[in-house]
């Protein structure tokens, strides 16, 4: 890159307004397939592109903007601890990190906790605290870690070793050994798949699974499924690890996405909507698997006292404005309203699902209509969302949303289908 070309990088606001995606991709690798779509500025549940025109929010960054855009509370919180010490690395002490480790421990089964930046990280977190454990209290050589088909963990080479999905994993091998797959929901493929590989010895460290399956299509855990893994973990020492980095943080309407299922995980993970935009992660255990000591495990960025003031802010605000009882309203009117857009569109939709203010709308496997094209349609009609795989439209809007929006957002959809059909 010549010097000249370096002088021409835009720097007012006006000359990065006017920076066109064609200008963009010369410069940032394509590892993304981008709606032309390129925004600039936010508020609450609305977000505005480059030329002015708004759209209604309801991919929040995916599952991330829990507060929605430019929340007080944010900004407040951003200042704060920006003007205060926002970076000194964990060779140190910062009450943010121990206030966010009190709360996150305080509002759930976690006893301990370890911050990091990103879902991934705190799944890879997650990942060798469990091949510990099993090493250093069950003797295992070669642990394994079972997980389910269509799920989601991340892009690290672990984390997409577990998901359960080929087509992240292709081109990427050799991947990381210690890892099989069953199917979700289904208790005696689960229990099959034990059996074989615990029969000479055990080899199972432990089950991590999604409480409710986000990019593998918007699928909830069942109830039964879910209370017979505990047990089984319980009677073999396995442990239970559950990936809460989309469901959890008030999205399913409760503070983390087991509560729907009545059981609790040994070790759960934490990112997306934690700092509410701002990239945090975090991974909480019981006090019985802590199995880390100093030196095994860390992260340069993790739990800075600014991602942990932002967070900390993020979990205060959700007490305290009472927002899971929102999220659990705004949920129940949002799936009733695509319910009574289903039936208008029997052959095009199959079902509407999800919990709290994750949801789904599932099309026909039959049919030509795939999920993008609903997205780029609704779009069009100032409506963002997003695809949670090829045939489900995901609906995931900030935590704040009010019925209005929801009703608005509605609107638009039905505006997108007339469109399409
Ligand atoms: C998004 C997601 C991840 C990965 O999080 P990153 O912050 O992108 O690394 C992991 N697990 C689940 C369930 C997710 O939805």
């Amino acid at each position: 890159m010549s010097p000249e070309t370096l002088m021409k990088s835009p720097v007012t606001p006006a000359e990065l307004s006017s920076f066109s995606p064609d200008d963009f991709d010369t410069y940032v690798m394509h590892t993304y397939a981008r709606f032309p779509l390129a925004l600039e500025r936010g508020e609450g549940c609305r977000v505005w592109d480059t030329n002015g025109r708004d759209y209604l929010d309801f991919v929040a960054g995916i599952a991330t903007c829990t507060l929605g855009h430019a929340h007080p509370a944010l900004i407040e919180a951003v200042t704060r601890q920006i003007k205060a010490l926002h970076h000194v690395s964990n060779l140190y002490y910062t009450p943010q990190q121990g206030a966010l480790a009190k709360w996150l421990v305080e509002n759930s089964c976690g006893d301990k906790a370890f911050f990091c930046n990103s879902g991934a990280e705190a799944n890879e977190g997650a990942i060798k605290l469990a091949r510990k454990y099993a090493h250093d209290r069950r003797g295992i050589e070669h642990p394994v870690i079972l997980t389910a088909q269509a799920s989601f963990h991340g892009r690290t080479l672990a984390t997409v070793t577990a998901t359960g999905q080929p087509k992240y994993q292709q081109g990427f091998s050799p991947l990381v050994p210690g890892f099989a797959y069953v199917p979700y929901n289904d208790i005696a493929a689960l229990e099959a798949a034990l059996e074989e590989l615990d029969q000479d010895q055990p080899q199972v460290a432990a089950i991590m699974l999604e409480a409710l399956q986000g990019e593998g299509g918007v699928r909830p855990g069942a109830v039964d499924y879910f209370q017979r893994i505990r047990q089984i973990c319980d009677q073999r020492q396995i442990l239970l690890i559950l990936d809460e980095v989309q469901v959890g943080m008030g999205r399913s309407g409760k503070l983390w996405g087991y509560e729907n299922l009545g059981i609790e995980p040994d070790i759960f993970t934490s990112a997306k909507g934690l700092g509410g935009g701002i990239p945090i992660g975090a991974l909480l255990c019981k006090a019985s698997c802590d199995a880390f000591e100093p030196g095994n495990h860390a992260s340069t960025f993790g739990g800075n006292p600014f991602a942990c003031a932002v967070a900390l802010a993020v979990c205060q605000t959700i007490e305290g404005e009472d927002l899971l009882e929102n999220v659990q309203q705004r949920g129940e009117q949002l799936r009733q309203q695509l319910r009574t857009v289903a039936e208008k569109y029997p052959g095009l939709i199959a079902e509407v699902r999800g919990w709290g203010l994750i949801n789904g709308l599932v099309l026909r496997p039959e049919i030509d209509l795939s999920a993008p094209e609903i997205v780029k349609v609704a779009m069009a009609e100032g409506l963002l969302l997003v695809p949670a795989g090829p045939k489900v439209v995901r609906f995931v809007p900030p935590l704040i949303v009010t019925s209005h929006e929801v009703d608005q957002a509605v609107r638009s959809l039905e505006v997108a289908l007339e469109r399409l059909s």
